[in-house]
């Protein structure tokens, strides 16, 4: 995909428009430029992971547009790809659920609450501070950092939760901070799922979505202009629903038929803390998701985020639409939140992916592993998910994101994209595994040190553990947070 631009492209910044009544769209971006007769890249690592196992003395290559086109054994395939000396590939992680700007509140809420019953308070205010203060460029800078620090950590596309709707200057053309989140995935190379996010209209001013018909229109206009400006497959919008008290019955139906009529994803926060279903249940006389249900939300392109208390019904329901449950564990233990029932979700037929929601940490290779600790801290016992318990885990970190996204990515296959990382065989986290024990000691013990290289579409953006705009990049965030939490 970004493989035809040159490597220091950097789209123009949105255009200060004057006061728009309606969503007004910018002027195109320039085309990239395609340069003549692109050779085909290929690489040769110690091995490859082909989807069940490692594979070694397999060479693979990507097309002019950096999907993968085959896989080869042959001598002149192997002598013409570039070596990837003790190193194994491994396809990109995807990363389901994500809020970027949340970065900024890392290490700003680990105090106890004085607020009584409220445990969440601090980190609550921490976020109402960066909604005041925060300017657009700044989200800009934030968004490059977190999605830098996912490429090093593997993951080569996110689903990221769009919820700062108001740019700092009321005049700006509504889209603003979408085309800055949009622009930062771009700089730094990463795919991206946008998730337009129906808010309450009673939070911070700049997280209000307002009227559903403003929302739907500006969210089109969006839609409109990533289709002008990117590649399908680069970036893409879903829409979500900040959970279930966010909107009316009457103004979900609306934004669920509009959903529909795009084929996009529907992802919803459900049933993260279990006094919330309590009083929704008791309200609607229906638990979270058998209402969701009724009102035909609950397909294959629907995704429940977090799920931690569901009854037995709620998982057969999401299991029988093939929907998807997004766990995040490392953002659940942080805030005190529980987990969803995995093992119950995976036997109904639904769909598992991870994400890491509140960026405390960013690495889904933990987010994986939790899952499988979650249920041997509750049972007492080194019980597993799954007898491939590593392929399991890993299937969530990659194919179920990719699938409750909607992402071509996931798995290194002919026609899908060649995104991956490489990990270093000799580092000191997971030095001596040969191929039957390498998956798993990449789920459970891979340190971030040891991913060496990311490549998406073919085009590399970490070279030794570093993305190749770190320095710039990091030194424009350090500055923003020094601005953010100045007294
Ligand atoms: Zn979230």
């Amino acid at each position: 995909m970004m493989q035809s631009r040159p490597a220091n492209s950097r789209l123009p910044a949105p255009r200060a428009s004057a006061p728009v009544a309606k969503a007004a769209i910018p002027a195109p971006l320039p085309k990239p430029v395609v340069p003549a007769a692109p050779r085909e890249l290929g690489w040769l690592p110690d091995c490859v992971f082909t989807g069940e196992k490692f594979e070694s003395g397999v060479a693979f290559f990507a097309d002019a547009q950096g999907r993968i086109a085959r896989f080869s054994r042959e001598e002149k395939d192997l002598a013409m790809a570039r070596r990837l000396s003790g190193q194994a590939v491994l396809p990109g992680l995807v990363n389901a659920h994500s809020h970027a700007w949340h970065r900024v509140a890392r290490g700003r809420a680990e105090t106890r609450s004085r607020v009584a019953n409220d445990p969440r308070a601090p980190w609550h205010e921490a976020l109402a501070r960066a909604t005041e203060r925060l300017t657009d460029e700044e989200i800009f800078d934030t968004a490059r950092m977190v999605f830098l620090e996912m490429l090093a950590a593997g993951i080569t596309c996110v689903g990221d939760f769009h919820e700062l709707h108001r740019a700092a200057a009321a005049s700006a053309e509504p889209n603003r901070v979408a085309q800055e989140i949009l622009r930062a995935a771009h700089e730094v190379g990463i795919r991206i799922s946008l998730f337009s996010v129906a808010n309450a209209n009673t939070g911070p001013a700049r997280t209000q979505s307002g009227a559903t018909d403003a929302f739907l229109r500006d969210t089109e206009a969006l839609r409109l202009w990533m289709e002008k400006n990117f590649p399908a497959d680069e970036a893409w919008l879903g829409l979500a629903i900040n959970g279930l008290g966010a909107v009316s019955a009457d103004e979900l139906k609306t934004i669920a038929a509009y959903a529909h009529a795009q084929r996009m994803r529907l992802h919803v926060p459900v049933a993260e803390a279990a006094a919330d279903v309590e009083a929704w249940t008791a309200a609607h006389q229906r638990t979270p998701v058998a209402w969701l249900a009724e009102r035909g939300l609950v397909d294959k392109r629907f995704a429940a985020i977090g799920a931690a208390h569901l009854t037995d019904d709620e998982i057969k329901t999401l299991g029988t639409a093939r929907a998807a449950v997004i766990a995040c564990p490392t953002s659940a233990r942080n805030l005190g939140l529980g987990l969803a029932p995995i093992e119950k979700l995976l036997a109904s037929g639904a769909t598992v992916a991870l994400g890491s929601d509140a960026q405390v940490q960013i690495d889904l290779l933990e987010d994986a592993r939790l899952l499988d600790y979650a249920l041997r801290t509750s049972r007492g016992s080194r019980a597993a998910l799954a007898p491939e318990v590593a392929n399991m885990l890993f299937h969530a970190a990659t194919v179920a994101g990719a699938r409750a996204l909607g992402a071509t990515g996931g798995a290194l296959e002919v026609g899908r994209p060649a995104d991956f990382f490489t990990v270093n065989l000799f580092d000191l986290s997971i030095a001596g595994a040969e191929h039957g024990a390498l998956l798993a000691n990449v789920v459970f013990s891979l340190e971030r040190r040891a991913i060496r290289e990311v490549w998406i579409g073919g085009r590399q953006l970490v070279v030794n553990g570093r993305h190749l705009q770190q320095g710039p990049i990091v030194g424009r965030f350090v500055e923003a947070q020094r601005r953010l939490w100045a007294s």
